[in-house]
């Protein structure tokens, strides 16, 4: 590259918009087929092929010699293919494919079954590194189905001369539909670190004010690190790279989020709310419990933010069932009784129903003052609004809205997105559940003029990771329920007809005693169409065979929304005994005479989503009862089923979660940008996350809006775009 850019003159290093701006096809050695399948990948600037990091690196050093291998143990060889083929079993259903491996000392014979694509793979003569148990097989070393990695293809490689002495080897992601292999990644990468030599990598961590972070905190050079992730002569090198990059990555999303927090806590064009008026009194006088300390605790909080200037941005945390309805509710009303309106948006249609249904209850009988009426005062107006409401009550409700009829709107993201608009928006109340992003809350609040935000979620999660997604808030908790909550026995049997028995049983026993219960029916993902499907089955089967003298419900996704709250309000009545139901009842329903829950297949579910479903019951005076039905085929699976047996705690099981599945799995895309980690992970770079929390914090202290630390913003710029566009002055 150095030749070609006029800025390549420049005495400085180069930035990483620099190299974000330079296409791959600018290496030689990647022409229009590799530059089609790097595409593919995702990769197209050199900052790409540059960011696209080794997945584990073969430490050449110590491998074992085959000779010197004995059986049962687990070791690592490199060496190169000898022979090869593959073959069918006699029944012609599998494919069994035989190798062997020279490694100057001796010869190890490899088997894959069912993995006919080795033997193009894997030529004669290319270069492995081979990882798995050693096996004796009729006096011969073997290993079945071992890891493999690719050091070196036939020929090319050779050709190409790359210097497989190096005992180091990093080993790339590869992606087998995009066709590019290790070594035409080590190549080009090869390449991009050999033309960016001479001007090197630009250090934010350079600076007058943040070079001492980087001695503080031991970190090496940006420089260094991106040579040495690749390139690295020991492990500890590539240690310490990988240190310094996962760091960055921090960094840049703490200084993004701290931003926006201090930005949005500076506007003090916000409304100040009246926060000791008779509805908010009224409601809490009308309530059949007292408050919780931590319900208490959490109203004046969020009263405090809701009477000052600048708008509220907090997020109210706390488990299924500890009660964040009220305290939402509370804050709600505090908005209606000073002439505002309150926004409320779930993530669902049954959650949007369920809380406008809740509302209307617990609303009956209040009234707001009005001017010009005859009693000067009406009542409460909450109004529901979802894909599903037909386009006439739309447009009444849209009119009444704009009219300032209407007090409370609740709904779904149908809030945002359908021409909405308030008369004067107040509070918006955001039942998250990790289903909608920065990017959703903006939109909510564009709909008003900076109105206070109360971000309110139940799926507890790990304080760091809390920091990366939520980081720009506040927070409250409700860490305790409410008392006169029973415990929850939870048990684990397994699929058989036999184990079910028992289960049926107790469902029916609990009935017996006047109690009612849930079935939840197995998940399957990405579509509710063929879940509700299984959900009919299940009814049905239930409805003539194990359950056929209980009354039975049925709701999931699918269903009409008249039907689902039929459903809803005949297991509420109690005029049905068990609803059978997919995860449509994850959030939200609360039927406190329900104490069984019975789920399926539960170990497809997700930790968290289980935990949540065992939410629905426990929740009245009645000792209850969650079976999971499993036969978990994976470790995790088994695991979660485990976890779920050992803690009824949200916020332990939110721990375990994480270090089961890892952060980018428990985020997923709704949180992109935002958590796009390409080496971060938590919950083990917890310790990088504090550091770099507290490093975007002081960097922010001395230069709000980085106008002296233009590179640092043009990083954070670049990761979260629209998100943080407004945060600084260019
Ligand atoms: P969350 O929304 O946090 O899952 P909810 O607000 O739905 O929890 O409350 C769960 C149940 O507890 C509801 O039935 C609610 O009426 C009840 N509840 C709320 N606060 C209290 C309290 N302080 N004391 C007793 N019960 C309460
Ligand atoms: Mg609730």
């Amino acid at each position: 590259m150095p030749a070609k850019h006029p800025t390549d003159a420049s005495d400085g290093g180069l930035t990483l918009r620099e190299l974000k701006g330079r296409s791959v096809t600018d290496l030689k050695s990647v022409g229009p087929k590799l530059r089609d399948g790097l595409a593919e990948m995702g990769i197209t600037s050199v900052l790409d092929l540059l960011e696209h990091y080794p997945r584990r690196y073969v430490d050449r050093t110590q491998r074992a010699e085959i000779q010197e291998l004995t059986s049962g143990v687990e070791a690592t060889i490199d060496g190169e293919i000898r022979s090869i083929s593959a073959r069918r079993t006699r029944d012609g259903k599998r494919v069994i494919v035989n190798a062997s491996v020279y490694d100057g000392t001796g010869l190890l014979y490899v088997v894959f079954f069912n993995q006919g694509w080795r033997e193009r793979q894997l030529p004669k003569g290319t270069q492995v590194s081979v990882f798995g148990k050693v096996e004796d097989y009729r006096g011969k070393r073997q290993m079945t189905n071992p890891v493999i990695d690719v050091l070196a293809a036939v020929d090319t490689e050779r050709g190409g001369g790359l210097d497989l002495t190096g005992t180091i080897v990093p080993v790339y992601p590869q992606s087998g539909k995009a066709e590019v292999l290790t070594w035409q990644l080590r190549r080009s990468i090869a390449e991009a670190l050999g033309r960016t030599k001479q001007r090197g990598f630009e250090d934010p961590l350079d600076g007058p004010l943040t070079a001492v972070f980087r001695t503080d905190l031991d970190l090496t050079t940006r420089d260094r690190a991106y040579r040495d992730v690749h390139q690295p002569d020991t492990l500890v090198d590539a240690n310490v790279a990988r240190h310094r990059l996962k760091f960055d990555e921090f960094l840049r999303m703490m200084l993004g989020l701290v931003a926006r927090k201090r930005k949005l806590a500076a506007e003090a064009t916000g409304v100040q709310h009246v926060i000791d008026g008779a509805l908010v009194q009224r409601f809490h006088d009308g309530l059949p419990f007292p408050l919780t300390d931590d319900q208490a605790n959490a109203i004046t909080e969020i009263q405090r933010d809701l009477a000052a200037p600048a708008p509220m941005h907090r997020l109210l945390q706390g488990e299924v069932g500890s009660g964040k309805t009220v305290v939402a509710l509370t804050a709600l009303l505090t908005a209606v009784q000073g002439g505002y309106q309150g926004a409320f948006m779930a993530p669902t249609e049954v959650l949007a129903e369920q809380h406008e249904l809740t509302m209307r209850s617990v609303l009956d009988g209040l009234t707001v003052p009005e001017e010009g009426s005859l009693l000067g005062e009406r009542p409460v107006r909450v109004a529901l609004l979802t894909n599903r409401t037909p386009a006439a009550d739309r447009r009444r409700i849209s009119e009444g809205l704009v009219r300032g009829e209407v007090d409370i709107l609740v709904g779904t993201h149908a809030l945002i997105y359908g021409g909405v608009e308030f008369a004067n928006l107040g509070l918006a109340v955001i039942d998250e559940q990790h289903r909608f992003g920065v990017e959703q809350r903006d939109l909510l609040r564009a709909k008003g003029d900076s109105p206070d935000v109360l971000v309110m979620t139940a799926t507890p999660i790990p304080r760091t990771a809390a920091m990366l997604i939520y980081g720009d808030l506040d927070k409250t908790e409700l860490r305790h329920l409410p008392a006169g909550r029973s415990p929850i026995e939870t048990r684990v049997i397994g699929t058989g007809p036999l184990e079910r028995v028992a289960v049926y049983e107790l469902v029916r026993e609990e009935v017996a005693k006047g109690r009612q219960a849930y079935v939840v029916c197995p998940l399957v993902e990405g579509s509710t169409k063929l879940e509700a499907k299984a959900a009919n089955e299940e009814f049905e089967r239930l409805a003539a065979e194990e359950l056929r003298d209980l009354r039975l419900g049925l709701l999931h996704g699918q269903m009409h929304p008249n039907d689902k709250e039929a459903a809803m309000r005949a297991f509420r009545a109690g005029e049905t005994d068990v609803l059978v139901a997919t995860t449509v009842i994850e959030v939200g329903v609360d039927v406190p005479n329900a104490t069984v829950m019975v789920i399926e297949d539960a170990d497809r579910f997700g930790l968290l989503q289980l935990h949540q479903l065992r939410g629905r019951i426990g929740r009245g005076e009645h000792a209850s009862t969650c079976v999971l039905v499993a036969d978990p085929t994976t470790p995790q699976g088994v695991q979660r089923m485990e976890a779920m047996v050992q803690s009824g705690d949200g916020f332990e099981l939110a721990e375990r979660d994480l270090a089961i599945r890892g952060a980018g799995e428990v985020f997923g895309e709704r949180q992109a940008g935002w958590t796009d980690l390409k080496l971060g992970r938590l919950p083990f770079d917890e310790p990088i996350v504090l550091e770099a929390r507290a490093v975007a914090e002081k960097i922010l202290d001395a230069d709000p809006e980085l106008v002296a630390h233009a590179q640092l913003r043009e990083e954070v710029e670049d990761l979260l775009g629209d998100a943080v566009e407004f945060l600084f002055k260019s």
